[in-house]
């Protein structure tokens, strides 16, 4: 089975770790040649925009895949003339837009912050009116970790974002004072089964994600089953297969959902350690007609993301229940170079190891 991958970076590269397990053998196709995937497969460089280049990628594949939402439509529609692409172009055009993400939320009954679009700066104006400050301004196309959004304060903070962000379509969105970030990694197969890995609890930096955590405590069982009612009405939406993420916001007893993810995420790397079968292995189960695998929790277990220059090796493989997954990156400031999932017998037990191991990533970033 030789599977295509758009996009060649950590997202491809733990998707051929796990699928060289398998048997499956991986191409991947991507702008750059210097790409954390290139060690596990064949890379093929080119434009998305490139048609021949797509073709010469997408020939002789079994199937085809992509590893970040905004992979080009149009590349993926390309390959999809000569290999099957999962997860289906509709969620991937969904996740790329937020406006269709808030009407497919609408549609489907999910709960979301309440916006407005904006498309100059009389709308803008009149949305922060509606909405009151603060509030929080975004792109509509080509965000990821908090690139592309603001929180506006006030009509200063506006006049200041709508400058930086000139030209580009924006959504303006209520200010959610959220108690906490949750994330449904949800996976569904071509035979329409859907499993979903435990909520994951998340902790963001200046939208950069830097923890994820499972089990999440004191999540009600009424919030968990709402969280997999969203996440199944998606997939059953769009006859989803492969995994997908969803991030809410935990509110008042309620809970909103952020935004969609058609791919492996982020928040889902605790599960490469932390679960019976890694989010990589069931996406790859998923898109090859397989069975899905257990989703179930080994222990408890948080990933911390390695952002820039990361703390020495011989430190990290001393901690207790530490793994070590580096990406092959060169570290420059807030870059995701690498993570580390940490696993402990008893949620006190992991509490104790990561300790050590936030007292190493202060050191190494001071
Ligand atoms: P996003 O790019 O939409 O995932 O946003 C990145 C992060 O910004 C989120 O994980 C939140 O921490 C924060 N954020 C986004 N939207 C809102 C909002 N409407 N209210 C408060 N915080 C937000």
């Amino acid at each position: 089975m030789k599977i295509g991958v758009l996009g060649a970076g950590q997202l491809g590269r733990m998707l051929a770790l796990a699928g060289c397990r398998l048997g499956y053998r991986f191409r991947f196709f991507d702008t750059s040649s210097d790409a954390p995937a290139a060690q596990l497969g064949e890379l093929h460089t080119g434009s998305w925009q490139d048609v021949q280049a797509l073709r010469r990628f997408a020939d002789g594949l079994d199937v085809i895949t992509y590893e970040f939402e905004n992979v080009s439509l149009f590349a993926a529609k390309t390959c999809s003339d000569c290999a099957p692409v999962w997860p289906p172009l509709g969620a991937l055009e969904m996740g790329q837009d937020r406006v269709k993400e808030k009407a497919c939320f609408r549609k489907l009954d999910i709960p979301s912050a309440v916006f407005r679009e904006a498309h100059n700066f009389e709308e803008l104006k009149q949305a922060t009116l509606d909405l009151g400050f603060p509030c929080v301004i975004k792109t509509t196309t080509l965000g990821y970790d908090g690139k592309g959004q603001y929180v506006l304060r006030n009509q200063n903070d506006a006049e200041a974002a709508w400058r930086a962000l000139a030209g580009s379509g924006v959504i303006v969105e209520q200010f959610i004072a959220f108690e906490r970030e949750i994330s449904v990694i949800a996976v569904r197969s071509m035979a329409g089964d859907i499993a979903f890995y435990p909520i994951a609890q998340n902790e963001h930096q200046q939208g950069i994600l830097r923890t994820s955590r499972v089990p999440t405590v004191n999540l009600s069982e009424s919030l968990q089953a709402k969280a997999q009612d969203y996440a199944r009405r998606i997939l059953e939406e769009y006859r989803y297969v492969g995994v997908m993420a969803i991030e809410l916001f935990e509110t008042k007893g309620e809970l909103l959902a952020n935004e969609t993810a058609p791919r492996v995420h982020n928040t889902g790397h605790w599960s490469i350690d932390g679960a019976i079968t890694s989010q990589f292995e069931n996406h790859l189960r998923a898109i090859t007609g397989l069975a899905l695998g257990s989703t179930d929790l080994r222990c408890p277990t948080v990933m911390h993301n390695l952002l820039g220059e990361p703390p020495a090796m011989e430190a990290l493989a001393a901690i207790p229940g530490a793994a070590i997954h580096l990406y092959g990156k060169s570290p420059r400031p807030g870059r995701k170079i690498g993570h580390i999932n940490l696993l402990g017998s008893s949620v006190e037990e992991l509490a104790e190891r990561e300790k050590i191991l936030n007292a190493l990533v202060v050191k190494s970033s001071s």
